[in-house]
């Protein structure tokens, strides 16, 4: 094992990872971000975002996340590309993780590890997965099998309306499948939608089956009406779900309090109930979920972080 002991590790490179890594490497401590499978994280898979502050004319999520990265790097972070967190013993400091098979040491930890797409949890689902079944427009609504098509979005939040809107770019018509009668989105993303004219929302609806295992692409899916059972078939090239996010937090079980749904738990600050270890984002934040909080949780961690090394080098 590598003798070598960082000041700070921060898994995760979304909007906390990488504001508490411009923070903590502004501070000299030379931060070691670790980025995992997806780097900028999630704001990467959204178009234009709207309300960073300091961007009249919105900015597109990946440039934002490089500009982010790059405003990091310059003070000496260094930003580890794909490197992803195995395992990791919190016992005792200094905290030993596995990155790619490899042994590292951390004297502070910062956790901004995110959220992924939640899934319907439908067996139809797991089998058209890239088949047709997809968590993000902004990366595949372009495709040529859904150019000129119909297409299903799923879910009644600010990502579903967002993804509706785009996607009609490219579609002939998209339905928005919503489980309930009342979206769930901002007052802005919600009007914008159903302004739209080739967005059909479908209320009380839920997908039933994802159709198409046959022909081993998305033909259409089986829609149940909730409130009065009624069964129908909409034809459609894709379904878009996009009904929320789960924490990444799994290889923290057992470490690190969670709640039920697996948010870490915060005490003070951003402190968790470990010595050391630091949390930011949405791997901790089921109530904001906005860039800018992502990015404020991020700014504190960096601060706890640097103030517990500064008050341990005395
Ligand atoms: P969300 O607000 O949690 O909405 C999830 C939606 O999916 C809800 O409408 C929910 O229905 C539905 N849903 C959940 N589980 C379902 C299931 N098993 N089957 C069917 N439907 C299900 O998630 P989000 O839209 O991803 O937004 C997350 C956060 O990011 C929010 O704070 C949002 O404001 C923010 N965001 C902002 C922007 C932007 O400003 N540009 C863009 C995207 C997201 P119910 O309504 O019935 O619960």
């Amino acid at each position: 094992m590598s003798n070598e002991i960082e000041k700070v590790v921060i898994i995760g490179s979304g909007c906390a990872g990488l504001t508490a890594a411009l923070y903590t490497a502004r501070a000299q401590l030379k931060p070691v971000v670790l980025t995992g499978a997806m780097p900028g994280g999630l704001l990467t898979t959204t178009s234009i975002v709207e309300n960073f502050p300091g961007w009249p004319e919105g900015i597109d999520g990946t440039e934002l996340m490089i500009n982010l990265q790059q405003q990091a790097e310059r003070f000496g972070a260094e930003v580890r590309f794909g490197s992803t967190v195995e395992k990791v013993d919190l016992n005792e400091r200094p905290f030993k993780l596995t990155v790619d098979g490899e042994p590292m040491l951390a004297q502070t930890l910062i956790v901004a590890s995110g959220a992924g797409h939640r899934h319907l949890g439908l067996e139809s689902e797991k089998k058209l997965d890239k088949k047709g079944v997809t968590y993000c427009a902004t990366c595949d609504g372009a495709l040529p099998m859904f150019r000129d098509q119909p297409l299903v979005v799923v879910g009644g939040g600010d990502s579903a309306c967002e993804e509706a809107t785009y996607l009609t770019r490219f579609a002939s018509k998209v339905y928005l499948i919503h489980r309930r009668d009342e979206l769930r989105a901002s007052k802005v993303m919600a009007e914008r939608a159903l302004a739209n004219d080739k967005i059909e929302p479908v209320w009380d609806s839920e997908i039933a089956e994802i159709l198409g295992e046959v022909e081993d692409k998305v033909t259409g899916v089986r829609l149940k009406n909730n409130k009065t059972g009624e069964e129908n078939t909409l034809d459609c090239a894709g379904v878009f779900i996009a009904i929320g996010h789960v924490p990444n937090t799994q290889i923290f079980e057992g470490q690190l309090d969670q709640d039920d749904a697996g948010y870490i738990l915060r005490q003070e600050g951003s402190r968790t109930n470990v010595k050391g270890v630091f949390v930011a984002g949405d791997c901790s934040d089921k109530v904001y979920r906005q860039a800018i909080t992502a990015a404020g949780m991020g700014c504190a961690a960096a601060i706890d972080a640097e103030r517990l090394l500064a008050s341990e080098d005395q």
